[in-house]
């Protein structure tokens, strides 16, 4: 194991307060320095994204009156893989007086998260997201409601209460317009200035703080070198490491890499979300998975045959002869267990050669019995637009016949180390929403994903960045300094390394292969072996990339192989990392399953005394570096998880 690795001095997050947890986040909000608001002027921060984390910081950052400089990749803001999201956004409002709280947000959040994130940063999320939904319906986000004009709410696994607020299957697109919109009016009061259409593709670093990054406009192929006083990385996730996975096709590691490898630490790389409700791949020319959102849970019941090898069509199964599974297993919370635990049990039923459908690597998702319940005009209310999406992409109408469904790749719970104040290991760097690691720990329940872009945006950051940027602003810098030129030449030399090649392999090819190696051994289930020959794989196709792959076009323009060819280049890093992380950590937690710790049925196996930390990685150029940051637990203690 020390071949791959060596172990390094512990991390501490000093910016945690302690003391009684209701209060932490009001005392580091105190604790924190103020700018004055003639201050914030001369002030300048980037932000690397406009998805829901980037979108509403740069909004409520250039409110504030800081001068904002805002990036993304798309033709628009509005574009941003945020979009996609379908079911709905976690709140403890308790409209429903159903038991909820934010103390039973925080307690149901670490009880999901496998007792493997850090408690304060769970608590002030749990506190947060109560403001979130006032600020979006402040916004005019167009929430569900219930007859009486509340919000309307619906269940999402791993919680006994129904605490998921949504605008149809369509939350995500929602809350992006909100931002956006706020957004747009901060651009529109000169406040922001908008750059799309740019890559970010280098981190600068100046006398140790974080001043600015390299560009690349995606257009004119021009690369400039852009200055601020801080910058946020609001980059997204990294599930596309594995070539399929549910994410926007752009979604990429780059922006996270690159600060990476000029010093941020990586903290628990290996910690990725396995969906269980997605569209089973249909071939080997497919580019993308499609979601089927977990809000359909609440009403689909999940079952295969109970014998093996039975191809009957649906219909002629009768009930008798039909194992739904879930609700004979986890009785408590049936259908709504969270996603790690029915992905692995859509594994084991397919494994026992009980799947559905084209090479037997599917489910049901029968709608059935909730039709006959409700109508069928309640489901198509509810539901509409994912049953549409799901006839245009199989065919088959979900109305009358269940839907087929098999786990993918979805969400990455890794990613920058921040602490408290989301700042990373590199002073000025700090890291929100799905970039960071900070709340979810090793599996992110339903619904939290928005929550946690939105709390990091709109109200933490805001408050923590602060504190940073009181000792600002920092000397003025220019294309002249050695660690700017630097940083651009890193940049420049890389394009023309990717463009010199002129190999017989397409970047495609390259990240398919690896996407393969990846869910085949760094996936569903990890085993010693198994990581140690993806390492090896992945190092030689590695090694392939850099002889073998074809950039066509140049760097004067557009040239989207040369954007996708960074991205692999870069996600052939992060897989090995990734892979290290899994093979070091030899528990089960949440999203990651070690095949040689699991209970006797079959569940997963923590081991608390050995690995209840962060795995924080420093980059060295050679093996990675290990910081350990403790997890204590004073307010939800670690038990084995069970949702029976
Ligand atoms: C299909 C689907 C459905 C989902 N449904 C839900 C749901 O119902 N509820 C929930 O809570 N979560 C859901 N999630 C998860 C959630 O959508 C994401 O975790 C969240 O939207 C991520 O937001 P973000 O702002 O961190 O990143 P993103 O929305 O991914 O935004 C990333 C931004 O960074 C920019 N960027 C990245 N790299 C660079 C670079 N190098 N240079 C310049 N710009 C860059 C991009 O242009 C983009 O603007 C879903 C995810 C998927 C895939």
């Amino acid at each position: 194991m020390t071949d791959y690795y060596s172990l390094g001095d512990p991390v501490a997050d000093t910016k945690a307060p302690d003391g009684p947890i209701e209060t932490r986040w009001e005392r580091r909000r105190f604790g924190a320095k103020l700018v004055n608001p003639a201050n914030k002027r001369k002030l300048s921060v980037i932000v690397v994204g406009t998805g829901l984390a980037g979108g509403s910081a740069a909004a409520t950052l250039g409110e504030l009156g800081y001068q904002v400089k805002s990036y993304c990749y798309q033709d628009s803001p509005r574009r941003a893989h945020s979009i996609a999201a379908q079911g709905g956004i976690n709140a403890a409002k308790n409209y429903r007086n159903d038991g909820d709280s934010v103390h039973r947000l925080f307690y149901d959040t670490v009880k999901g998260g496998d007792f493997r994130s850090r408690e304060s940063n769970v608590h002030r999320l749990a506190q947060i997201s109560v403001q979130i939904i006032d600020q979006c319906v402040a916004q005019g986000v167009p929430f569900a409601r219930e007859y009486g004009g509340l919000l309307d709410t619906r269940s999402f696994g791993g919680a006994q209460v129904s605490r998921t607020f949504y605008a149809r299957g369509q939350t995500g697109q929602q809350l992006l317009l909100g931002a956006y919109q706020a957004l747009e009016r901060q651009i529109a009061a000169g406040t922001v200035t908008m750059h799309d259409r740019h890559e970010m593709l280098e981190l600068i670093i100046v006398d140790g703080r974080a001043r600015g990054i390299v560009v690349r406009d995606l257009v004119t192929g021009e690369i400039t070198t852009e200055f601020a006083d801080a910058v946020v990385l609001a980059s997204g996730g990294y599930g596309n490491v594995f070539f399929l996975s549910t994410n926007a096709k752009g979604c990429n590691v780059t922006a996270s890499w690159r600060a990476h490898r000029k010093g941020a630490l990586f903290a628990n790389p290996c910690y990725t979300q396995i969906h269980p409700t997605c569209i089973p791949v249909s071939g080997d020319h497919q580019s993308k998975l499609t979601l089927m959102s977990e809000s359909l849970r609440n009403d689909g019941r999940v079952w295969v045959p109970k014998a093996k090898g039975d191809t009957r069509i649906p219909a002629d199964i009768p009930e008798d002869e039909r194992d739904y599974y879930l609700e004979r297993i986890y009785p408590a919370f049936g259908n709504l267990v969270p996603r790690d635990i029915a992905s692995r049990a859509a594994k084991n039923v397919c494994d026992e050669g009980r799947g559905v459908g084209p090479g037997g690597l599917g489910v049901y998702l029968d709608f059935a019995a909730a039709i006959g319940r409700l109508g069928r005009d309640a489901v198509e209310a509810k539901y509409g637009n994912l049953f549409d999406m799901y006839q245009r992409i199989t065919g088959e109408d979900p109305y009358t016949t269940p839907m087929r469904i098999y786990p993918a790749v979805h969400y990455t719970m890794g990613g920058l180390w921040v602490d408290y104040d989301l700042q990373s290991s590199i002073p000025g760097l700090f890291v929100i929403g799905e970039a960071n690691f900070s709340d979810h720990g090793a599996n992110r329940l339903g619904a939290s994903a928005l929550m946690q872009g939105l709390a990091d945006g709109y109200f933490v950051l805001p408050n923590t960045i602060g504190d940073y940027l009181a000792a600002g602003p920092f000397p003025k810098l220019d294309g002249e300094n050695a660690e700017v030129a630097a940083a651009r030449k890193q940049v420049e030399d890389r394009i023309e390394k990717l463009l010199s090649i002129d190999g017989d392999r397409t970047v495609d090819s390259f990240h398919r292969e690896l996407g393969r190696i990846m869910w085949e051994y760094c996936g569903m289930e990890r085993t010693d072996a198994g990581l140690r020959k993806a390492i090896s794989e992945i190092r030689e196709l590695k090694a392939e990339f850099w002889q073998r792959v074809k950039v066509p076009g140049d760097g004067e323009g557009l040239n989207q192989s040369l954007e996708r060819a960074g991205r692999v280049a870069d996600f052939f890093e992060l897989a090995e990392l990734m892979c290290i992380d899994a093979l070091h950590r030899e528990e089960s937690c949440g999203g990651h399953f070690r095949a040689e710790s699991q209970t006797e049925d079959g569940e997963a196996q923590r081991d608390d005394e050995r690995y209840s930390y962060v795995a924080a990685w420093e980059f060295t150029g050679d093996a990675p570096v290990l910081h350990k940051e403790d997890l204590t637990f004073e307010y939800v203690h670690p038990s084995q998880r069970s949702y029976k």
